[in-house]
């Protein structure tokens, strides 16, 4: 998942906006790089200056913050909102420090609980969570290392209670600035973009990202006998409402802007069909698979290290290859198999 490093800087008006900032802080995280975080400067007699996304809770993250405020004439204390784009700890892990010292406000999508609560789940979500891969064939030692994982990650995680929660479609009154709240489920249950009209300006969170294509986490159901919600088809329909947006620029969390989000969008529908073809190939050559076997010879490397990332990729695509009708699905000891029935369209 590594994307390009890039600076702190504030864009010109023939950029975008001479209104937004970006300052980039190291998420510490092996492969995952920097994340950026975005300024909305304030208007003239205004004081309302805004953070999009925070960077993770930790002391390198801090001083780039602070240092990059100070770049670009400002000070955490200045900070009077913060906007999430979504709750993973890369943009939300630093939001109760920058309270402590700003007292600032900090808006996030009505779903944000169900992010904050996987990340901190609570003795009876774990155990749901562990009956979940235990039907997609996990091994335990694996499951044990996604949750060291997540333990580390949650070090790195301190969160604020929300001030506002936000619904789609909410416009959220900046002087001079409006931004337009579009949810954008997928990557996670409460992911949003902001639209900026004026100056046609999407702030895209981890929703578009340039190079990379977003893992869509499979979700954990609130219970064992309801239907896990479809994360990848999920994904799939946000891409559709956000691509007739008539953006200029779109500023992501990780990386370099975006010059053209529909051909970037594009390219994921392509690596998706792609991926389809794949699966359905590796099912042809077998009889009944599990999702984790599936993962190992998709990703012959990454399943080790990356179970969950694997598991959603694999359990996201089989739900298209499911609704198309393309594979057959059953429960078998527990554990949920697929079996080949015809190759996809390409
Ligand atoms: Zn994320
Ligand atoms: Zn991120």
């Amino acid at each position: 998942m590594a994307t390009e490093e890039v600076d702190v800087r504030r864009f010109s008006d023939r950029e975008s906006s001479a209104r937004v900032g970006r300052i980039p802080t190291p998420s510490g995280f092996p492969g995952l790089g920097d994340i950026n975080s975005y300024l909305i400067f304030p208007e003239h007699d205004s004081d309302e200056l805004i953070l999009i996304d925070t960077g993770v809770r930790s002391d390198e993250a801090w001083l780039a913050l602070c240092d990059g405020l100070k770049q670009l004439d400002c000070r955490v204390e200045d900070i009077t909102k913060i906007l999430l784009t979504h709750g993973h700890t890369d943009h939300y892990g630093q939001a109760y420090r920058i309270h402590e010292l700003s007292g600032c406000e900090l808006w996030a999508h009505e779903n944000l609980w169900i992010t904050v609560e996987r990340m901190q789940p609570p003795p009876e979500r774990l155990e749901l969570e562990l009956h979940f891969y235990e039907l997609w064939g996990v091994d335990q030692e694996l499951v044990d290392k996604a949750l060291a994982r997540r333990a580390g990650f949650a070090k790195t995680f301190q969160p604020m209670e929300p001030t506002h929660l936000l619904k789609d479609g909410e416009k959220i009154k900046i002087p001079g600035f409006d931004l337009e709240t579009i949810h954008t489920p997928g990557h996670c249950p409460d992911e949003v973009i902001y639209w900026q009209a004026e100056t046609q300006v999407i702030f895209s969170g981890d929703h578009l990202l340039p190079h990379i294509t977003p893992v869509c986490l499979a979700q954990i159901p609130r219970s064992k006998d309801q239907p896990r919600p479809c994360s990848l088809m999920e994904y799939q329909a946000s891409l559709s409402k956000v691509e007739p947006y008539p953006a200029r620029v779109t500023y992501p969390s990780h990386g370099e802007p975006i010059l053209d989000h529909r051909e970037l969008i594009k390219s994921y529908n392509l690596s998706t069909d792609r991926r389809l073809l794949k699966i359905s190939r590796i099912l042809e050559k077998n009889d009944w698979m599990n999702p984790m076997e599936i993962g190992k010879e998709l990703f012959p490397k990454a399943w080790q290290e990356q179970m969950v990332p694997v598991m959603s990729e694999i359990l996201g695509h089989c739900d298209i290859l499911e609704d198309g009708g393309y594979v057959a699905v059953e429960e078998r000891d527990g554990v949920i198999h697929y079996r080949f029935l015809s190759t996809p369209p390409p």
